[in-house]
Order: structure tokens, then sequence, then C-alpha cells
């Protein structure tokens, strides 16, 4: 067989390199994992406790509780609050029509109706005008995303929360580490959902999750329904799951989270990089309201031509990704929400683009980045 013609040498620009963002820890991680097998103890141990302690001082809440993922953080909340008498099922909760699928499953598994309302279009986030348009009578909570890892507007959503006394959970699946006035994601909420899949800004190496909260007593009905419903062995007080942050990834993640902000700082320090030097007539940069509210867990653009500008960058070696390609009520699982309006989010599902962005990405890498989306043409 002939061999294929030689193409010219192109290094890759990855989207996120999950290898060599582990690889700076290899040795820590390694003795870690260690300590782990050494100790016998692997569900429910002295790992998961110390991260509760060391995550939810990170975040500046009372307490943390160690879940399964981020899908079980936000559906434990939810769980929770109904276990509390504060939610019924067939209650209402307003979530950003574009989101993450997590979000609506974990509504809609706990038999709640989720009304998704439209973004701010500067932002993406939640639009809190149109959350207020649609508060009825049988909305329960609001459930805000900081999506990309930027803040939604919680002090507004807070008041809207007070004034019709509702829930204010977060998701913030995407943004550990962002900050506004002295406060982290997490410590805004009445709750908050955390995921440490191994894509998010605090991964671990594998699946987990944390509900994040001040209130002592849905933590303590969290960590009841996580462990099967039960706060004393044998005696079941709810009708709970096993959705438990493992002793091996708790013991990574302890590894991890003191490296987090110096993490976020290189990635804020990339998006400056992108929005000084990108200059482009069809790519719209995102909008900053301040350099800490976000954590740059994504690098968002948005263009007419999306699919295009993703194939030259492609062309050029450059992996680029779409957050997300189809919005959750347009999905065949959502049916139900077909009829939804939401022109807004539906143009973004096709016009944003997500670069590469991330604690191992080089200057260099970034300047090919930038060179390429100067380069591009417009549609083909
Ligand atoms: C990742 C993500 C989730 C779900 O977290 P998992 O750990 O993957 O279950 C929820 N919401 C948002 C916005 C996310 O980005």
């Amino acid at each position: 067989m002939k061999a294929a013609p030689m193409k010219a040498a192109l290094i890759e620009v990855p989207f996120l390199d999950a290898r060599a963002i582990n690889a700076r820890y290899a040795g820590e991680l390694t003795a870690a994992a260690a300590r782990v097998i050494d100790s016998g103890s692997y569900v429910l141990g002295e790992e998961l406790a110390a991260f509760e302690r060391e995550f939810a001082a990170y975040c500046g809440v009372r307490h943390a509780v160690g879940v399964g993922s981020g899908l079980d953080a936000l559906a434990l909340i939810l769980r929770g609050y109904r276990e509390l008498g504060a939610i019924d099922e067939g209650d209402e909760i307003i979530v950003p029509g574009n989101t993450f699928i997590a979000t609506f499953l974990a509504i809609t598994a706990n038999r709640l109706v989720p009304v998704p309302v439209e973004p701010d279009p500067a932002s993406f986030n939640i639009d809190p005008v149109c959350v207020e348009a649609a508060i009825g009578p049988r909305t329960r909570a609001i459930m805000a995303v900081h999506l990309y890892g930027q803040l939604a507007d919680m002090p507004a959503l807070a008041a809207l929360a007070r004034r019709h006394r509702l829930l204010l959970i977060e998701d913030a699946a995407q943004a550990h580490g962002a900050m506004r006035d002295g406060r982290k994601a997490g410590a805004f909420g009445d709750a908050a959902a955390f995921s440490f899949f191994p894509a998010k800004n605090l991964g671990a190496l594998g699946d987990g999750g944390a509900v994040a909260t001040d209130d002592a007593v849905l933590a303590r009905r969290v960590a009841a329904l996580r462990n099967y419903g039960s706060e004393e062995k044998y005696r079941h007080l709810f009708q709970g799951f096993n959705s438990r942050l493992d002793e091996m990834q708790a013991a990574m993640l302890r590894v991890k989270l003191p490296y987090l902000d110096a993490d976020i700082a290189w990635r804020r320090r990339l998006a400056l990089r992108y929005r000084k030097r990108i200059r482009h007539p069809h790519i719209q940069l995102p909008a900053v309201a301040a350099e800490e509210r976000h954590a740059w867990h994504l690098f968002v653009v948005r263009c007419p031509c999306r699919d295009a500008l993703q194939r030259h960058l492609l062309a050029r070696g450059i992996h680029s990704q779409v957050h997300y390609p189809v919005p959750p009520h347009r999905q065949p699982a959502y049916a139900s929400l077909r009829n939804a309006k939401l022109p807004l989010t539906e143009r973004l599902h096709d016009e944003v683009l997500s670069l590469p962005i991330g604690p191992t990405l080089r200057d260099e890498d970034a300047d090919r980045v930038i060179e390429a989306c100067q380069t591009f043409a417009g549609a083909a």
C-alpha cells in the first residue's frame, strides 16, 4: 500500500487538554491516590469530609456536600427543598433558555416545570426583566446559571427573589471562583450546585459535584438524600439516592483546589489577550461587566457565519466547540416545550463558538487563534 502524501506538519491547538492539566500535579495526585488506596476507606470518609470543609471555605459558605455530579447537585437541591415543603410537584422553576441540558433535567427529574426565559443579549446570562415577566402563582424558584463562567446579575435576581418570596438557586457548574463584591459563585443564592466534571475549571479525574449553601437544614437534607435518604445506618428518613463524591475524587480535588485561583488568573489573562487583539466585523467578543465576575470556563464569541468560522479555524489546526448547538426546549427530550418562544436563545445557539482557553494553553497558542480569527474572510 502506498503511504498517504505527507501533509505539512500542523501543530494542533487543542480545545482543552485534560491530560496536560493534570500532568502538572502528577506527583501530588499519585501520592493522594496512594493515600486513599492505603486508607481502606473509599466512600464517605475523611477525604470527603476534608474536601467539603475546604470547598465550603473557598466558596465562602458554611456547608458543602459532595455528590456524584453537577446534575445530581442541582437535582438534590430541588429534592431537598421538596422534602422541606418549600416546593411541590408541578411548581414552576424559572431557568435561562440557553443553558446546558442538565439545568432542565434537574427540574423535570423532580416533577417540576421549567419555565425558560431569554438571556440578556450582551452577557448571554438570564435577563432579570424576563425573569420578572415570567413569575406566576406557581413559581417557587429562580435557577440562575453562571453561563460560561460569568456571574449572572445576582443582585437583581436576589431582589426579585426577595420581593416575590422565591428561592434563588445557582447553577455554578461553570463558575467556581467567579467573584463580585468579595463574594464567590455559590455564595449568592439560597443554594448552589457545582460540577467537578474533568473539563470544568475545578475538575476531578472522573465525575463529581457539590452543593454549597449557608442553610444547615438544607445541607443536612441533601447529605441524607445522597446516601439512601439516611442519616443513621439502616434508618431511612427519605427515599434517597446513591450519589456520593467518593474518597478518590475528593482526594484528587483536594490536590487541585489550592491551584484554582492561579488557573483562573491564567484564563483571565488569555481572555484579555483575545479581547484586545481579535478585531473582526463578524466576530462579536464576550461582554464583561467586571474582570473578577468571569472565571472564563469558556471564551465564547458570536458569529453569524459560525460554522464557516469553525471550519476556518480547524483548517489551521485550531479546535473549537459549540456550547450549545441546540437549546433544551428544541431537544427531542423536551417536546412539551417545543412551542416556547425564545428567538434570542435560538439565534445564540446558531451563532456561538467557544475558542480554546485553559490553564495549559500558552500565549503562542492564543496568538495562533487570534491570527486565524483575523484572517477569517466571512461566510464561504
Ligand atoms: C456541566 C454542567 C452541569 C452538569 O454537571 P455534570 O457534573 O456534568 O453533571 C450543569 N450545568 C451546567 C451549566 C454545566 O455546565
